[in-house]
């Protein structure tokens, strides 16, 4: 066991998957972008083929390539190209590469060129995010030079896509405006002769709320790994199970006099006489500098509140008195079945998200791959 690891269930992955896929009676797409969301891309991967997911989504073309690297042979999608970006890699790869602008189709014909094979292609319609996708008003161009493309044996249009702004609050008109713009740009790509193989609109909380979103695909990310999309709303029955703890050993274990400023600028003073407890990962590990006097870990079967500012390598917990032994575990975040808070926890008491919490653990955390189902090390 390292000093401060990130421990990972492949298990809870292959479970969220599979009742996910379950629930929503829909293929699921799990996405593993941004390093399996601070899980690890590749044993995320592997977890969700397990579970017998047809795709795999991800940002870059460099994440797709890297699951290709890695033996992957399936569907895989990605949706975040830059002008310098060789997508020649990824076309003789297979891998779906999302366009939204007619200048992208020009890019991936050309790579196709060079390839020596034909592209699959996606589009990805804005309808309402104002993120990337083509805008309804140029949808129509977009359309048109991707079915000439068809035409010429060029690429297949295998999807058709967009993404919600606003999915975690179902009642939020946007979610209705956007997949009636949806439904416009399908019946338009349609007119035009487009027979794409999946349409899919609903990442993780539209799935799990959302059923007319569902269409042929759901992308999910955050609820595979375990993590609530939309707190207070997903049906407990989901069963979702987070599949990551974050954990170290305790450094040191002292006391300290009432009066005693703890951290950089004193930002906490004890108000008594007490013990504190430094706890070895600080922001530079992703413990958000932000959980000063607000986060908690648990020790020796307590949640003890963080003392004063998160340094960059270390943070002050306040023991009251107890006195565990240094080099005891702390568990600073895990599914909370011991106790221990939660992502969602951690999200809350720093004003931010899960989907934060989970993607900025790294730094020196080492990561250790479990398999709970077999007792497996990865
Ligand atoms: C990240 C992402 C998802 C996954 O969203 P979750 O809320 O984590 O399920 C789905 N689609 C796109 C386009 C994304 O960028």
């Amino acid at each position: 066991m390292s000093r401060a690891e990130l421990v990972v269930d492949v298990a809870a992955i292959r479970h969220n998957i599979r009742r996910l896929g379950e629930f929503t009676a829909t293929p699921v797409m799990a996405v593993v972008k941004a390093d399996g969301y601070g899980h690890g891309m590749l044993p995320a991967a592997r977890a969700a083929r397990e579970a017998g997911v047809p795709w795999l989504g991800v940002a870059t073309v460099d994440e797709a390539l890297a699951l290709r690297d890695d033996g992957d042979a399936g569907r895989v999608l990605c949706w975040l190209t830059v002008p310098g970006d060789d997508l020649m890699p990824p076309v003789a790869r297979g891998i779906d590469i999302t366009a939204y602008t007619v200048d992208e189709l020009d890019r991936i014909a050309e790579a196709t060129q060079r390839a020596g094979r034909k592209a699959r292609v996606q589009l990805k319609i804005d309808t309402g995010l104002s993120r990337g996708g083509s805008t309804l008003a140029s949808w129509p161009d977009l359309v048109a030079r991707a079915r000439a493309g068809e035409e010429t044996g060029t690429w297949t249009v295998t999807g058709i896509w967009s993404h919600f702004s606003s999915s975690e609050v179902p009642d939020d008109p946007a979610n209705a405006t956007q997949e009636k713009l949806f439904r416009e740009a399908l019946d338009l790509a349609d007119e035009a002769g487009l027979r794409p193989e999946v349409r899919h609109l609903a990442n993780s909380a539209a799935a799990i709320l959302r059923p007319s979103a569902r269409f042929d695909l759901v992308r999910c990310g955050i609820a595979a790994y375990g993590l609530d999309p939309a707190p207070g709303l997903t049906p407990p029955e989901l069963d979702l199970r987070p599949a990551m703890t974050a954990r170290a050993d305790l450094a040191l274990v002292k006391h300290v006099d009432a009066g005693a400023a703890v951290s950089y600028n004193g930002r906490w003073v004890a108000p008594e006489a007490t013990t504190l407890g430094l706890v070895p990962v600080g922001y530079a590990d992703g413990i958000l500098r932000s959980a000063g006097n607000r986060g908690e870990v648990l020790v020796a079967g307590r949640r003890r509140p963080i003392r004063g500012s998160v340094c960059m390598d270390q943070v002050v917990v306040d023991l009251s008195g107890d006195e565990p032994t240094p080099g005891d575990p702390v568990i600073v975040l895990g599914p909370g079945t011991s106790g221990e808070p939660t992502a969602q926890d951690w999200a809350e008491a720093t004003g931010t998200i899960s989907y934060e919490i989970v993607t900025r653990l790294g730094g020196r955390f080492a990561r250790r791959v479990v398999d709970s189902e077999s007792d497996r090390e990865i």
